[in-house]
């Protein structure tokens, strides 16, 4: 076994076990592999450890990858800060993009998505900690935003990303992502019918597990430290 495969084999566990500590199905809750600073090849090893959703944060370094990986059945996520000059290419190349934070950005996208390619997949990313230097919208705001997107007609609104504030404590953790977890049910208790609610990291897996997240976003436990 590779590296690789072996640290998918422990993170698929936690998976579990995070689930059934809290009564919840482990299928209901994608691995989506953080594949940033990491090579072709990396990728490709996750791969045949049956990964098919990879994430990415800067588009320069990501869309070399995509090339590469052209022929394979994957599904790219973009998760990074969105700059508006950007939007073009994140439409063209991508299938997710996690982190709208603002109405500029989703209108750049849903307009240059292709209109015969299939809706954009987008999350709005929301600042659940109120941290002042983090990306996303304020958790009073993100509400607004998410009716804005969802009328965008090359868009498809599929939930909310978040971030907590950085925490070992995993009480404190817990409580983040409760709080985004209200947030998203009472958006849809509103009508939109989000189904993705993207959550947990490395470092923060079991609390957002336990909290209801539908998504989590692994990189250093798949494939090591990054450089
Ligand atoms: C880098 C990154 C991750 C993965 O973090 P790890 O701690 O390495 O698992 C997840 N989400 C986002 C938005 C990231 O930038």
């Amino acid at each position: 076994m590779t590296r690789i495969t072996s640290r998918i084999k422990n993170v698929r566990q936690r998976l579990v076990d995070a689930a059934c500590d809290c009564g919840r199905d482990p299928a209901q809750v994608a691995l989506l592999a953080v594949s940033k600073t990491r090579p072709v090849e990396d990728i490709q090893s996750a791969m045949e450890a049956g990964l098919t959703c990879f994430g990415e944060n800067y588009l320069q370094e990501a869309l070399p990858k995509i090339e590469a990986l052209s022929g394979e059945k994957i599904s790219w996520h973009f998760i990074g800060p969105v700059q508006s000059n950007k939007t073009r290419d994140l439409a063209a190349h991508f299938d997710w993009v996690q982190s709208v934070d603002r109405l500029k950005v989703a209108t750049r996208l849903s307009a240059q998505r292709s209109s015969s390619a299939t809706p954009l997949n987008v999350c709005v990313q929301v600042n659940i900690d109120a941290e002042p230097q983090k990306a996303g919208v304020l958790p009073d705001d993100a509400e607004l935003l998410c009716q804005a997107v969802s009328k965008l007609p090359q868009l498809r609104l599929r939930g909310l990303m978040i971030i907590p504030a950085a925490s070992d404590d995993i009480e404190k953790q817990y409580s983040s992502f409760m709080a985004a977890r209200q947030l998203f049910d009472q958006i849809r208790a509103n009508g939109l019918p989000l189904d993705t609610l993207s959550m947990g990291m490395s470092g923060d897996l079991e609390a957002a597990v336990r909290a209801g997240s539908s998504m989590v976003r692994i990189g250093t436990d798949i494939f090591g430290p990054r450089p």
